[in-house]
């Protein structure tokens, strides 16, 4: 049986035609050969073909899927593409009618899923390329040692002896960004390795043993041009690889290129994830967001500025994003953060030394037997301080304090009486208005309301009691 005659593999949009050469089976353990799939068969079968245009699993490329069809309603759903000894076996399963050997059949790729993979493939190009620009001082230089494409993201592992900093992934992504932006033309061409490897650019694992013909795929240049005069150094501005994958034709076509990871996968040997088009779009856009918010946040003055830095924290953590932008804001945020807590701590104990003056004077002022005070910025703690100066200045009045808490939607509320007035009971009223509770003793209580919205009906109430 002669070998399948690939070559459609490179073209896209075809529907070629092709006769069914082999059915195969697993049984067990074994591979058993059939003469044809029977109707209605819900098993998994391999179909092996005079000619296929499915690109099999290769090169760190998933293979593509589709259909395989024929006369009388046959239809087989390809859910695999292998290659083995020169011939491609779809895999998978019959979606309607049967088939036999010998049978003419219709390929058909899910062109639109390639046109997912093809991009991530061409920027796996790209992004080596970059990477070894970036990090040109390293020895050994950076080299390749395992890549991953299918259609939702792309994968890149490397040698590199330590992680790349945020500034280091950005300038990586840049220049891939960058080659996008230029609309390069990917030029693919055959040639012999002899000739090909003279190329001084030209990227390829000199382990491996390739065929007497190679498949250069160049971004930028076409290996024609760079074979006129192969050890120019001009090449080393162009990515030039030895590869079998298919590819887009302009890097415009990946629309944009966004770098989600970076880490370690084995000593010495790093791991780049990455994502191109609709993906890399919401990349960006989630940064844009997780960017506005903390630009927001920023802008916030008083104590709701440090929820919302939290916030900013938290947004970080859930959104999809580039990693060195994701690694800079983070910096950024800690140092919001511890600035926010200090600037915090000045401001209450600023406004806590105001609001035990201005208790004092309007205390001074009032000749009421129970002096209520509505006074802002007064927490607890505080207003203990303040009852406490109070009832020293003056013994044989009663006091209640209230202060809002938008903040913590709460308020807090607390008395002292020198007189026979119970204001225990009042400040347990006043909490419940706000679904609170107080406790204490008549002549000195402390409580809060859980409802800051309640607060003007809570102080109210506390003048109307504080009358009776
Ligand atoms: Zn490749």
């Amino acid at each position: 049986m002669a070998v399948t005659d690939n070559s459609a593999k490179y073209a896209w949009h075809v529907k070629p035609q092709a006769t069914v050469q082999a059915i195969v089976r697993r049984s067990g353990s074994d591979i058993i050969f059939a003469d044809a799939i029977p109707t209605d068969s819900t098993d998994i079968f391999g179909l092996i073909l005079d000619k296929s245009s499915f690109y099999p699993t290769a090169g760190g490329q998933v293979c593509d899927t589709g259909f395989i069809s024929g006369a009388n309603g046959f239809s087989f759903e390809v859910i695999a593409a292998n290659a083995f000894a020169g011939y491609v076996l779809h895999i998978g399963k019959v979606v309607s009618g049967a088939v036999a050997k010998g049978a003419p059949v219709v390929l058909e790729v899910d062109y639109e899923r390639r046109a997912l993979i093809a991009p991530n493939h061409t920027m796996t190009h790209m992004l080596n390329f970059a990477l070894r620009k970036v990090l040109s001082n390293q020895n050994p230089p950076v080299d390749q040692r395992g890549s991953q494409n299918d259609p939702e993201k792309l994968r890149f592992d490397f040698n590199a002896r330590k992680g790349l900093t945020p500034v280091q992934i950005q300038k990586v992504q840049d220049i891939v960004n960058k080659s996008i932006e230029s609309a390069l033309t990917i030029h693919t061409t055959s040639v012999e390795f002899v000739v090909a490897k003279n190329i001084t650019s030209l990227r390829c694992m000199f382990s491996e043993t390739y065929p007497k013909v190679v498949r250069v795929v160049s971004i930028g240049e076409s290996a024609e041009t760079m074979l006129k005069d192969p050890t120019s150094a001009e090449w080393q501005a162009f990515s030039v690889e030895l590869c079998g994958g298919t590819h887009i034709d302009n890097t415009a076509k990946a629309q944009q290129f966004a770098i989600l990871d970076e880490s370690s996968i084995a000593s010495g040997t790093r791991r780049i994830v990455a994502v191109t088009r609709e993906n890399a779009r919401q990349a960006f856009e989630n940064l844009a967001i997780v960017q506005g918010q903390l630009d927001e946040a920023l802008g916030v003055k008083g104590p709701q500025k440090l929820p919302a830095l939290k916030e900013c924290s938290k947004s970080l953590q859930n959104y999809v994003m580039p990693v060195a932008a994701k690694k800079q804001l983070e910096v950024r945020l800690k140092k919001e953060v511890k600035k926010t807590i200090k600037e915090i701590k000045n401001f209450k104990k600023k406004a806590g030394a105001l609001a035990m003056k201005k208790g004092q004077e309007l205390a001074a002022a009032s000749d009421a037997a129970c002096v209520v005070l509505d006074i802002d910025n007064l927490d607890g703690g505080t207003a203990n301080k303040l009852l406490d100066k109070l009832t020293k200045a003056q013994p044989d009045k009663a006091f209640i304090v209230l202060s809002n808490d938008p903040a913590n939607n709460k308020y807090t509320c607390a008395a002292r009486s020198g007189s026979s007035l119970d204001v225990n009971a009042i400040v347990q009223a006043v909490a419940a208005v706000g679904g609170g509770r107080a406790g204490g003793k008549p002549n000195r209580s402390q409580g809060a309301g859980k409802d800051s919205s309640k607060y003007a009906e809570a102080v109210q109430l506390a003048k109307t009691m504080s009358k009776a």
